[in-house]
Order: structure tokens, then C-alpha cells, then sequence
């Protein structure tokens, strides 16, 4: 199999490093596992990096140019992604570029479009995203948060929980019951919610990292406008669909697991015996398995640039990286014995903490955006063919 690019994708590939090259100063280039759910914005240059992704389209690679996107193909897009996670450049705000924006461009009216495009791509609007509740993760359609008409608005009580982001959020894409009989998934309705609007409160979540990423967002007869529901009252559950189908082909985070990899070698070599033959197996085991990851993410790019929906190989590719993401911590921590539970601020700790910080953060990544039993699930019944029980 050739993975080599065609002339065209090369010298888009060769665009992309030269912008990056002479745009990106070496200081903002940050290692990425440390930033799960934050996107830029946290650096005041960010702001910068934006401006100078928006002369070209590239804030929104996928987005059709009409709506200030790039309208690149989807090997382009892969290309882009992959070069900007080698370069470790800040990433935007993922849930507004990658959901929310998308969502819009579909299911939006023209108004919906004007209204939030523009403050996405700007990077002024913050984003979130409120579909998961203390009793409904994986099995969303069951959610109780309610919505009840009241005039011009809806009603909004209940609550969400793990909402990445939710305290630097501006706007929240969220789903809530508008129906109670019926099936479950026809009582939905999806709507932009304003963080900023009476009754709305945020409560940090701080994760075993001791890093506050997600939080609880509680819903106290906070009114949003009817002009803010997305697509048709009770349909809000197709309109996710949408959203969840958004998917990454994996690449970024099998570039950051690869660069991972290559700075573990590197800090625990102090560590090692020398002819140590398990840590030498181990590593070599792991760098196999980068290779697969950033297989699997080629191939999940090749069925989008064939205009299909890679639902099977996108779950198997998630599985694969999240898992592989855990494997790698733990290997680290075990090649560099007790200086690998040494977190940050400690100056004996390796690679700063990370080993210590990425072991615990990974562990969440097997459970955001659909567990592994849920992606396991989908390709038993969807790639295999197999019965739902
Ligand atoms: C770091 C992180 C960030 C997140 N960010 C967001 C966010 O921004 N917005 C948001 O809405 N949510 C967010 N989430 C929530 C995430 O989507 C849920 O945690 C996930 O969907 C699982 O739901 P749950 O936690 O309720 O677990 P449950 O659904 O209760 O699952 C519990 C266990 O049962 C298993 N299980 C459940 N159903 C099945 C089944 N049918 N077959 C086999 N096993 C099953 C699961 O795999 C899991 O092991 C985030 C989670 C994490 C960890």
C-alpha cells in the first residue's frame, strides 16, 4: 500500500509546513495530551494564531468556503491536521469548529448561520458541549433535562454533568426533553443555550489530575429564545446525530501519542539498564502500535474522501488510540519506576510530570466521546454485522 501523497497533496502538505514555519513562534508549540477538553484561547496570543489561520480558510479546513471555511478535501484535511499536530500549534475550540459550526451548516437557518458562524471562527464565542446527565452517557436518548414552552421561549430545569469547558463557555449546544410520551428519542429538541442567562450556574469538576476541565452546569428556569431551538421541536435527536457523526479520523491524537512515545524514550533512558531485553519489548511494542494508530487514522480518511461515513472504522480507531493513549502512560511509569508518579513542580519528576499526568488523564479517554464498550458495540453490530443482543 502507498501512503505517499499525489503531487497535489504534497504541495498542500508543503504549503501548510511553510506557514507554519514562518506564523507559529517555537514557544507556543505545547505538548497536547495535557490540554484535553481546553482549546486555544487560554494564551493570549492564541488570538493571533487565529487571525493568521483565518487568511486562509483554515480555522475551518472542512467548513464550505461560502461560510469562511477552507472547503478542503478530505485527504487535504487529514494532511492539514496531521502537519498542525506535528507542529503542536494551538488547536481551536473543537466543539464550535468541529460540532457545533458543521451542525449549523446543516440543520441551521440562514439566521442561525449568520448569528454564530462568524463569532466561531473568530474564536470570540466559546463553546460547550450539555449532552450528558448524572443518569444518561452512553445511553443519551434517556435524558430528563426539560424544556417547556412559554411564549416566545422555552423553559429550561435540570442538569448536565462533564460538560468539558463549561466554565469558559459563552454558548452551549444541548439537547432536552420537549416530549415525555413516546419513544425516547422522539422527545428531544436541541438547542443554543446562553451560558450567561439567568438561572444558569457552573460548577467545577476537578478530574484525578487535579485539573479542572469539566464540570456539573445546572438549569434553573433559564429562558432561551424559540429562534435558538435547532432544526424541529422533538427532532432534536437526529440533529445530534449530526453532531456525533463529526468525526476526527484520529490523526491528531495519533501524532501526539507518537510524539509521546518518542519523549519517553528519551527521559526514562536514565532509568533503564542497559540490555534491559522487557523495557526494550515494551517499547518496541508501543511504537508498533503508534503505527497502527496513525494506520487506522489513514484509513478512516480514505473513506471520507470517498464521500462515505466512516462510522465502523472511526470507532475502531477511537477504541485503538484511547487505549493505546493508556498503554503508553503505563509503560512509561513502569520504565521509570517511582520517578514516574512524580507530577509537576517536582524537579525530579521526568518530562516535567507528564508521565505522571498523562498516566491519569488518559484514563478519561476511554470514556469521553463514547466508551470503549460503546465504540466495541458499534463495530460488533455495524462492522461485523453482528445482533444488537
Ligand atoms: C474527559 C471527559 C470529557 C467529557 N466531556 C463531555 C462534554 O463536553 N459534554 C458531554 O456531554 N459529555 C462529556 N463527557 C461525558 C461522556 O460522554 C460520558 O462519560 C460517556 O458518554 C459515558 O457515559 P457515563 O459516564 O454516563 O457512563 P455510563 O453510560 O453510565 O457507563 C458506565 C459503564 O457502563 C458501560 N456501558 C454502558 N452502556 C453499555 C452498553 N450498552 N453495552 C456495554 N457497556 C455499556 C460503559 O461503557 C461504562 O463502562 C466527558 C467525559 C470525559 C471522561
Amino acid at each position: 500500500m502507498d501512503f505517499s501523497d499525489t503531487p497535489e497533496d504534497a504541495a498542500f502538505r508543503r504549503e501548510v509546513q511553510e506557514f507554519v514555519a514562518k506564523e507559529l513562534p517555537p514557544d507556543m508549540r505545547a505538548p497536547d495530551e495535557m490540554t484535553l477538553g481546553v482549546g486555544v484561547g487560554e494564551d493570549p496570543r492564541d488570538m493571533e494564531w487565529l487571525k493568521k489561520l483565518a487568511t486562509r480558510g483554515w480555522v475551518a479546513p472542512s467548513w464550505p468556503t461560502e461560510y469562511g471555511g477552507a472547503g478542503l478535501p478530505a485527504m487535504q484535511q487529514f494532511i492539514f491536521n496531521e502537519e498542525m499536530a506535528r507542529a503542536r500549534a494551538p488547536r481551536p475550540n473543537y466543539i464550535a469548529i468541529g460540532m457545533v459550526g458543521p451542525t449549523t451548516i446543516v440543520h441551521g437557518t440562514e439566521e442561525q448561520k449568520s448569528e454564530h458562524l462568524p463569532g466561531i471562527l473568530s474564536g470570540e464565542i466559546y463553546w460547550c458541549q450539555g449532552f450528558s446527565e448524572p443518569e444518561s452517557g452512553s445511553d443519551l436518548a434517556s435524558l430528563q433535562t426539560r424544556a417547556v414552552e412559554d411564549g416566545d421561549d422555552f423553559i429550561i430545569n435540570g442538569q448536565k454533568i462533564w460538560t468539558s469547558g463549561a466554565h469558559r463557555a459563552d454558548r452551549m449546544i444541548m439537547l432536552a426533553r420537549t416530549d415525555s410520551d413516546g419513544p425516547k428519542h422522539k422527545g428531544l429538541s436541541y438547542f443554543f443555550l446562553d451560558m450567561h442567562a439567568p438561572g444558569v450556574t457552573v460548577r467545577p469538576l476537578t478530574n484525578m489530575a487535579e485539573m479542572h476541565s469539566f464540570n456539573e452546569v445546572f438549569f434553573d428556569n433559564v429562558r432561551v429564545p424559540k429562534k435558538d431551538m435547532l432544526g424541529e421541536l422533538n427532532r432534536g435527536w437526529y440533529v445530534a446525530l449530526t453532531t456525533l457523526a463529526f468525526e476526527r479520523s484520529g490523526i491528531v491524537n495519533a501524532v501526539a501519542l507518537q510524539q509521546l512515545l518518542g519523549e519517553i524514550v528519551e527521559a526514562t533512558r536514565p532509568y533503564r539498564r542497559a540490555g534491559d531485553v522487557h523495557a526494550r519489548n515494551e517499547l518496541a511494542d508501543r511504537a508498533i502500535e503508534v503505527h497502527v494508530a496513525i494506520m487506522l487514522s489513514h484509513r478512516v480518511a480514505s473513506v471520507q474522501a470517498k464521500g462515505q461515513m466512516p462510522i465502523q472504522e472511526a470507532s475502531i480507531t477511537k477504541l485503538y488510540c484511547s487505549e493505546l493513549g493508556q498503554r503508553i502512560a503505563r509503560t512509561a511509569v513502569g520504565l521509570a519506576g517511582l520517578y514516574g508518579q512524580l507530577g509537576p513542580g517536582s524537579p525530579w519528576a521526568p518530562l516535567m510530570g507528564r508521565i505522571e499526568r498523562t498516566y491519569l488523564i488518559q484514563v478519561g479517554a476511554t470514556l469521553a466521546g463514547g466508551t470503549s464498550e460503546i465504540q466495541r458495540n458499534i463495530i460488533a453490530t455495524r462492522g461485523l454485522g453482528l445482533p444488537r443482543n
